[in-house]
């Protein structure tokens, strides 16, 4: 088998894979969700040949797709279910809502630059992903008209609890987001009680951009 540089994007994509099983990521579903989807489609292409590394790369606008191990452990902890309707915040990409759509019901997605949104939604479009809804605004006001959810992934960083998305679960509903105010945040799940109450638990260290406030604007 060729090894380095100059291996065939399915050896870089097992290995990925491979990876993630030894970091953490131990749900088949997951796992096969992240190998059935083509990140090398989702980053620039400047970045395509490091598109199979476990890493964050950057994309327009100044933001970052997220790393695979990350994307793949905040997956895991969402205990998703096929019947699932999902919102994410900070579509970016679209890889992780790609990965997500794989798994799910419906995924509902928004982002604040309208650059990303147009690009991830034509990624998405061409790998003939159907369940996607998507739309532009502030994130941090959740899609009231479409909730409540079984589930609300961030893909963020909120500075506090995102208490507006909390109110948009399912009473046994599941939240994760990275929270925190610097360039390290705590992963987070909060966990529905079932009588409106939410059970919080840490689950690590992770890097995010910033939830910034309103939409973006770009010239
Ligand atoms: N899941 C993405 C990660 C993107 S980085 C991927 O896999 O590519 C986080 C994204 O959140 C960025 O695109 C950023 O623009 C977006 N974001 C930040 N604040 C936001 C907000 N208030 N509302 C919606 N999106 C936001």
């Amino acid at each position: 088998m060729a090894d380095g540089p100059h291996e065939g994007a399915d050896t870089r994509r097992a290995k990925l894979v491979l990876g993630l099983r030894s970091g953490g990521v131990t749900e088949p579903s997951v796992l096969n969700a992240i190998e059935a989807i083509q990140r090398d489609l989702f980053v620039p292409e400047l970045f395509k040949e490091r598109a199979w590394e476990d890493s964050a790369l950057p994309i327009a606008c100044g933001q970052t797709i997220s790393q695979p191990l990350i994307v793949g452990l905040m997956t895991q902890a969402l205990q998703l279910k096929g019947r699932h309707r999902v919102l994410e915040i900070g579509t970016g990409s679209g890889y992780q809502t790609a990965v997500l759509a794989g798994l799910v019901r419906y995924v509902y997605t928004v982002e604040r630059y309208r650059t990303l949104l147009g690009e991830a939604e034509a990624r998405l479009k061409r790998l003939h992903v159907q369940n996607v809804i998507s739309r532009f605004g502030d994130g941090h006001e959740g899609w009231p008209e479409q909730a409540p959810f079984d589930r609300v992934l961030v893909t963020a960083a909120p500075a506090e609890e995102p208490r507006r998305l909390l109110e948009q679960l399912k009473p046994n509903g599941v939240l994760v987001a990275p929270v925190g105010r610097g360039p390290v945040q705590s992963l987070l799940r909060y966990v529905g009680d079932g009588k409106g109450a939410f059970v919080k638990e840490e689950l690590g260290e992770v890097r995010f951009v910033p939830l910034l406030s309103g939409v973006a604007r770009e010239s």
